[in-house]
């Protein structure tokens, strides 16, 4: 009988772990290998000797398991498997960086950096992790072994995550499916990715979680025995052509079939097409592509083939080095069946991921893709100038985006995420090109820069050395590259416009001697509704404030406060406006107008009083942008106001609201010819006597449509005017806006 103590029991069991450590090494691996991970392990077994995981478990398990990860499920080499032994022991033990350098060299200190800086990423609230995600990212960059590492560690913790309480695991399963399994994604660790969704499936939603594996359960014998008649055939016909080979029937992935439920609106019964098989083909690298293809040919021997599923990632493979041709044909019974072709190389990418397998085993084969998404990364990070959220979304969009395959006039191939238009495209050839893009042609054809470009299309970019960067190609851009660009260019523009209107407007104001103080600037800042002298200067720039407009100004800011007020009001009572009109005098509603003018303005009635129609009331001016609030005479806050606010007090009468004048909004569209806003508001303004509020034109390829605001009496002098309009050349229709 044996006598152990506890403590001997988990010796041993700390020994038989480190031993299945050292046997999922390869063959390979040499003494000098096996003296580095015992160093390894020796230091992390001492530096973590004290401390227990939450489970109990003694905490030298964790490091050997990631290790193991890192060695058996990944395949990296024995610098990878000490730096996942030692992950830990910076961040949870005395031992320093400088330790870690000394004793086992600035290779692996620099990866145990890159893993220290990591942790802790996710403690903070969201726009925090956000930032430091986008640091840690700068950081590592430049060693994949780093993210690697991490993603091995948190598998451990995901799969050893039972003893953790609740809100714990929700959280750390949350994360994991926001940031780690897309990561995983991207690097070409499927099943890691596989295996970290359903495990977070499995904390976030535990009651559906259990009800899929239970059915899966259920129709798996039943799946298997169709998928085995379905593979038979074609292991009769690929032994008769003689191909060495093996055929895997695919286990579908709890995560994968809870999305598909969601986004369809389907029960788990309804979910058929997740049938699938593997063929994986034992091929001399020179002849894998056309071994592929013939086993395609052989398999639609026999199966129909659905055209829009086939999928060639041999001749073009994914950025992640995903290589495999699929095609999914109809099998018996109507199932369809996904059908993976693939060689023994390509299949070990695509288990294990890419860069495993290519950058850090043996080969070092310069670049590869990976480093090429390594390198966009590091783009996006150091162009990046929007907010970290920003950048975590554009991340996010291209970690998940489907890839487009797009050729340059020369053939040459450019990966874009899926969704891009010919202006990612140019962004994607030169920073310069793509600020310069006038126009670009698809296959041939002239498109507009909006277009959505798909795979296999062939891009040609037209530049004009005149072309700046619009506005609106922000809503046509999904690459980060392209849409930081174009922020900062367009933000220098507008800084260049801008003092230069600075200029313009102290010219001015010097000629009609008017010094431009700052409380003046101020002032003009505020009367034409803008957030702050920098857009005024713009707006001058720009011509979009002209001279008469800051004549207007000066005369209101003569007059006093009360037009100065009314003014501003004016301006940003567009909404309000509209809701006038809409309720026209049905039965005689009463409504409220300001001043000596009897102007129509937006108000609220004071909660303190509760005015109705009829009341003797006046207006106030409410400070911090809260507009005119009314109060009845008889208010026990009307003195206050009254001696204290004198200024800011309107005069108010009621009216019958279908006595007065309307605001209206005509839509009028047609071909866009010169002189068009002049023949217009001269009609309106000059012919017929009408105000316009404000006049809003914008052409596009030869077309236009413009907003007119104008203040009419009735919806008789309302068509009058519209009349007047349909007269002018060019003007194919014109009406009136309705609400909304
Ligand atoms: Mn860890």
């Amino acid at each position: 009988m044996s006598t152990e103590t506890p403590e001997q029991l988990e010796n041993k069991e700390i020994a038989a772990r480190y031993r299945a450590l050292l046997r999922s090494l390869p063959d390979s691996a040499d003494s000098n290998d096996k003296k580095l991970i015992r160093k390894a392990f020796n230091l992390a077994k001492d530096a973590h000797s004290e401390v227990r995981r939450k489970s109990g478990e003694p905490y030298i398990f964790h490091p050997i398991e990631v290790a193991t990860i890192i060695s058996k499920e990944i395949g990296l080499g024995p610098v990878s498997v000490a730096s996942a032994l030692i992950h830990d022991v910076v961040e949870d033990s005395d031992y320093t960086l400088e330790d870690i350098d000394r004793l086992f060299g600035e290779e692996i200190a620099r990866i145990i950096d890159g893993l220290t800086k990591i942790s802790g990423v996710f403690d903070q609230d969201i726009s925090m992790q956000a930032e430091n995600f986008r640091k840690m990212l700068l950081t590592i960059s430049d060693d994949i072994r780093v993210i690697i590492i991490k993603l091995a560690d948190r598998l451990h913790n995901m799969r050893t995550m039972e003893s953790m309480p609740q809100h714990k695991q929700l959280k750390i399963a949350s994360e994991t499916l926001y940031i780690y399994a897309p990561l995983a994604h991207r690097i070409g660790l499927y099943n890691i990715k596989t295996e970290l969704e359903d495990l977070s499936l499995k904390y976030t939603e535990p009651e559906v979680y259990r009800d899929i594996v239970l059915k899966l359960k259920a129709s798996k014998a039943g799946e298997m025995k169709y998928l085995k008649k379905f593979s038979a055939v074609i292991r009769e016909a690929l032994k008769k052509e003689g191909f060495d080979f093996t055929i895997k029937e695919r286990t579908k992935s709890i995560y994968s079939i809870r999305k598909k439920m969601v986004n369809q609106g389907i029960g788990f019964d309804e979910i058929y097409d997740t049938f699938a098989i593997r063929i994986i083909l034992n091929s001399p690298i020179n002849k894998e592509k056309a071994d592929a293809w013939r086993v395609y040919s052989i398999v639609t021997d026999f199966f129909r083939p659905n055209p829009d599923r086939l999928r060639d990632w041999i001749s073009a493979p994914k950025a992640n080095g995903y290589e495999s041709l699929h095609t999914t044909v109809m099998g018996s019974e109507g199932h369809w069946v996904e059908v993976q072709i693939r060689s023994e190389r390509m299949d070990e990418v695509a288990e294990r991921g890419y860069a495993a397998h290519w950058k850090y085993k043996e080969d070092a084969s310069g670049t590869n893709k990976l480093d090429l998404w390594i390198a966009n990364i590091r783009e996006m990070l150091e162009n990046n100038e929007g907010s970290a959220l920003e950048f975590v979304d554009d991340f996010k969009l291209n970690l998940f985006g489907e890839e487009i395959y797009i050729f340059t006039p020369k053939g040459d191939l450019k990966i874009l995420p899926a969704g891009a238009t010919p202006l990612d495209f140019s962004f994607s050839i030169h920073t310069d090109i793509g600020l310069r893009t006038l126009g670009a042609k698809v296959n041939g054809k002239l498109v507009p820069l909006s277009y959505k470009l798909r795979s296999g299309d062939q891009v040609e970019i037209i530049t004009s050395q005149k072309q700046k960067p619009k506005e609106d190609w922000l809503n046509y851009v999904v690459t980060a590259k392209a849409k930081s660009n174009i922020k900062s260019e367009l933000k220098s523009e507008q800084k260049e416009i801008a003092e230069e209107g600075k200029a313009i407007l102290q010219r001015k104001l010097n000629y009609i001697k008017v010094k431009p103080s700052d409380s003046l600037i101020q002032q003009m800042t505020k009367y034409f509704n803008l957030k702050n002298p920098s857009e005024l200067y713009y707006r001058v720039g720009m011509k979009i404030i002209d001279n008469n407009q800051i004549k207007e100004f000066m005369r209101a800011q003569q007059q006093g406060i009360y037009s100065f007020i009314k003014k501003k009001i004016l301006g940003s009572s567009k909404k309000e406006a509209k809701k006038e009109v809409e309720t026209p005098g049905k039965n005689e509603k009463q409504i409220l107008v300001f001043g000596p003018e009897e102007d129509k303005l937006e108000y609220r009635l004071a909660k303190c009083c509760n005015p109705i129609a009829g009341d003797s009331v006046f207006g106030y001016l409410a400070s911090g942008g809260e507009g005119i609030k009314v109060h009845r005479n008889n208010c026990p806050n009307a003195i206050y106001l009254q001696s204290n606010h004198a200024g800011r007090l309107m005069k108010a009468t009621w009216i019958s609201s279908n006595q007065t004048t309307f605001v209206s909004v005509i839509v009028i569209r047609g071909i866009d010819t010169v002189g068009l806003v002049n023949k217009v508001t001269q009609i309106i303004s000059n012919d017929l006597l009408v105000n316009i509020r404000s006049i809003n034109i914008s052409g596009d390829d030869g077309l236009f449509e413009g907003f007119i605001t104008v203040v009419v009496k009735d919806k008789g002098h309302l068509s009058n005017v519209m009349d007047q309009l349909k007269l002018v050349e060019g003007v194919t229709s014109v009406e009136r806006r309705n609400a909304g």
